[in-house]
């Protein structure tokens, strides 16, 4: 197998996917099949307000149960389906499913609980993003400010005219926009001020990796916190799995949290009775 030009591709391309050329056509024809017959399905992970404890929205997190290897990691089909295209009619259909089942919280609780959705560099770009968002949210009924899509800094790297162009027609449309990972990617600060973004999610590293609140590494979290609020942005911090952690974000001025420690990511249908617990409580 040799590229064309002798250039390797830029993003389709990861060491893993290298490890055999077997492996990687039996999956992606596997890909073709999964969609078909119902092999994808989608798990959602509560966001919390910290301090109360309610819940304020959740991610959608796609799941590949694969017929013979068993539940495979979307670190590892993501970048194949993004190789081979498929990450378009796919990502399609977790908008279309996350708009579905946040209507149907909404029906059910009548709290406008927020369904976030990860957008693939490849989808965003690709012409068609915005129609398949408004059929989304047209055959859902879903209220638009209900819908947020996570995006990583790896796309507000690229193309910054076109990158501002598609952001504004989704914020046009009334949705709002996260930055997935903030503190890992390859951008400059800039664009934080030159994007219409609502929310930072910051990188679960920076939060796992905290020891006391006076190490340098809580002094970091707190940096980005700040940056983010001076910004008038919503922060929200990921990968929160300890009490402790919880309570340090929180008093670094972060309000809204993800992780282990509120919930693992669950089933639709769970995630109603979670909400109504959350507020019951508090
Ligand atoms: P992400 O968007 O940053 O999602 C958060 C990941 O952290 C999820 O992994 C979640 O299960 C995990 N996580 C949440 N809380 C904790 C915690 O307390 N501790 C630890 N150790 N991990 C936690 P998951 O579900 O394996 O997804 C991995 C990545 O795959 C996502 O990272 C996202 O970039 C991508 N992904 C998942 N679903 C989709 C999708 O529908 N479309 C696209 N384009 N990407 C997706
Ligand atoms: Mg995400
Ligand atoms: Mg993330
Ligand atoms: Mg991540």
């Amino acid at each position: 197998h040799t590229d064309t030009y002798g250039v390797k591709p830029l993003i389709f391309y990861s060491s893993e996917m290298n490890s055999g050329l077997h492996d990687r056509y039996l999956l992606e024809s596997d890909i073709h099949r999964a969609l078909a017959s119902k092999q994808f399905h989608i798990l959602y992970q509560p966001q919390i307000d910290i301090a109360s404890r309610k819940i304020i929205g959740a991610e959608a997190l796609l799941r590949w149960h694969h017929p013979t290897l068993g539940i495979v990691s979307p670190l590892k089909f993501i970048p194949l389906l993004e190789r081979t295209g498929l990450i378009v009619p796919v990502g399609n259909w977790v908008i279309q499913e996350s708009c579905r089942q946040a209507k149907q919280w909404l029906d059910q609780i009548g709290l406008p609980i927020k369904v976030a959705v990860n957008l693939s560099v490849i989808q965003f770009y690709k012409s068609g993003l915005l129609e398949s968002v408004k059929r989304a949210l047209d055959d859902s009924g879903l209220p638009p400010h209900c819908l947020d899509l996570e995006i990583t800094e790896n796309i507000a790297i690229c193309h910054e005219d076109a990158t501002l162009r598609i952001m504004s027609h989704l914020k046009n449309m009334g949705l709002s926009l996260s930055m997935d990972d903030f503190g890992t990617g390859y951008s400059s600060l800039a664009y934080l001020q030159r994007y219409p973004i609502d929310l930072l999610k910051i990188d679960q590293s920076f939060v796992r990796t905290i020891e006391s609140p006076q190490s340098r590494q809580a002094d970091m979290l707190r940096a980005i916190i700040g940056l983010g609020r001076n910004l008038d942005l919503e922060v929200l911090a990921e990968g929160i799995e300890t009490e402790q952690q919880a309570e340090l974000v929180l008093q670094s001025g972060c309000s809204y949290g993800q992780g282990y420690l509120f919930s693992k990511p669950i089933q639709g249908n769970f995630v109603s009775n979670e909400i109504l617990r959350s507020v019951a409580a508090s």
